[in-house]
C-alpha cells in the first residue's frame, strides 16, 4: 500500500521515536494503529463491531485495540505522544461526543473524555471523512494538489473539502457534508426529511433498501446509475468552490470499481461544460486504500497540534499584527 512504511527498527535509534495512537471509528468496525511523523503504519489492527453490544460493551472492544497498539510502541521502543481520531459522524467538535448513525449504542458518547482517560494522552478528534481528505492531500491521489474534495460512498456519504490547502471546518465542523446535496429532485425520501438527496439514493443503506441486495451484490445499472449520482454531486461541489479534483472511496464506491468510476467521470464532464470550471476537474479513487482511515486518524492529531503551535506563534507576535505596519 502506497505511504505506509514497513514495521521499523525504531529501538535502534537512540531517541525514541515519537507516533501518534490513530484510531478508525467506522460503523462496521473499529481499527487502531501506531502512525510515524511520516504517516507510516508501524502496527495496526482492527475488530467489527457487533450490532447489538450496549455502550460500554463497544468500549470495551476498543480499549482492547488501544491496549494492544500501547504494548506494541513498548515492545517497539517507541513513544506514543497524542491520540488522532476519525470517527463516522455525527461528532461534536474534536470527538467530544459521538453518536455514530450505525452504532446505535452510541449517542452523545464522551470518546474524547474517555479515551483521554484510557490513555492518559492528549485525544483530538474529526470525522472520518475529512480525516480521510488529509489523509489522501498527504500521501495519497490529492498528494500536493491544494483544491480538492474528497468523498467517501459506503454505508453512508460523506466529504472533506481542501481550499487552498486547508481542510474546511465550517460554523459546526462538519464542512463538505455532502450526503445531503440534491441530485434527483422529487426522488427518494432521505432520512433528513428531504427526497432525492445523494446519501437517500447512492450511500449503501439506500441501495440495498431500494434493491432489496447488499451493495456487495450489485447489478451493472445500480453500478453505473450511483456512479452518475455521485459524479454530478462532484459536478456541483467543482463548480461552487472551483476545485480540480474528487476523490472517491468508501467500500460501494471502491466494490463498484471502473463501471462506477467512468459513469461518474462522465457525468462530471457533461454537467461541467468547458467555460464553466477549467481545466475540467477529475474524479479520481483513493489511493491509500485500506490504510487511508488511519492515517488520516494520525493526520487529525497532527494538524491539531501544527495549528496550536500557530496559534500560539501569532499571539506572541499579536503586538505587531496590522498588516499595513
Ligand atoms: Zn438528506
Amino acid at each position: 500500500v502506497t505511504g505506509v512504511s514497513k514495521p521499523t527498527q525504531a529501538a535502534e535509534a537512540s531517541a525514541p521515536q515519537s507516533v501518534v495512537l490513530a484510531i478508525d471509528i467506522g460503523g462496521t468496525k473499529f481499527a487502531a494503529g501506531l502512525m510515524t511523523p511520516k504517516g507510516g503504519l508501524l502496527h495496526r489492527s482492527r475488530v467489527e463491531v457487533p450490532k447489538h453490544a450496549n455502550a460500554e460493551a463497544l468500549f470495551t472492544l476498543l480499549s482492547d485495540l488501544v491496549t494492544e497498539q500501547l504494548e506494541r510502541a513498548e515492545q517497539q521502543g517507541v513513544r506514543v505522544r497524542v491520540v488522532g481520531v476519525g470517527s463516522a459522524g455525527p461528532v461534536e467538535p474534536n470527538c467530544d461526543t459521538i453518536s455514530p448513525i450505525n452504532i446505535a449504542a452510541w449517542r452523545d458518547f464522551p470518546l474524547n473524555a474517555r479515551i483521554s482517560d484510557l490513555t492518559g494522552l492528549e485525544v483530538f478528534g474529526d470525522l472520518d471523512a475529512k480525516a480521510l481528505a488529509l489523509a489522501e492531500g498527504w500521501l495519497g491521489a490529492a498528494k500536493g494538489v491544494a483544491n480538492f474534495c474528497a468523498m467517501t460512498v459506503s454505508t453512508g456519504v460523506g466529504g472533506g473539502i481542501v481550499i487552498d490547502g486547508e481542510l474546511l471546518d465550517g460554523a459546526s465542523g462538519n464542512a463538505g457534508h455532502v450526503g445531503h446535496l440534491i441530485v434527483e429532485p422529487g426522488g427518494r425520501r432521505c432520512s433528513c426529511g428531504a427526497r432525492g438527496c445523494l446519501e437517500a439514493e447512492a450511500s449503501g443503506w439506500a441501495i440495498e433498501s431500494f434493491t432489496g441486495r447488499p451493495p456487495s451484490q450489485p447489478t451493472y445499472e445500480v453500478m453505473q446509475q450511483t456512479g452518475v449520482l455521485v459524479g454530478r454531486a462532484a459536478a456541483m461541489i467543482c463548480s461552487t468552490l472551483d476545485l480540480g479534483l474528487v476523490v472517491v472511496g468508501g467500500g460501494v464506491a471502491l466494490g463498484f470499481g471502473a463501471t462506477f468510476f467512468n459513469a461518474a467521470q462522465e457525468e462530471m464532464d457533461r454537467r461541467l461544460p468547458a467555460p464553466v470550471v477549467l481545466p475540467r476537474p477529475r474524479l479520481t479513487s483513493v489511493r491509500l486504500g485500506d490504510a487511508g482511515p488511519l492515517v488520516g486518524a494520525g493526520a487529525v492529531a497532527l494538524r491539531a497540534l501544527r495549528r496550536r503551535v500557530e496559534r500560539r506563534r501569532a499571539a506572541a507576535q499579536s503586538g505587531s499584527s496590522s498588516p499595513l505596519s
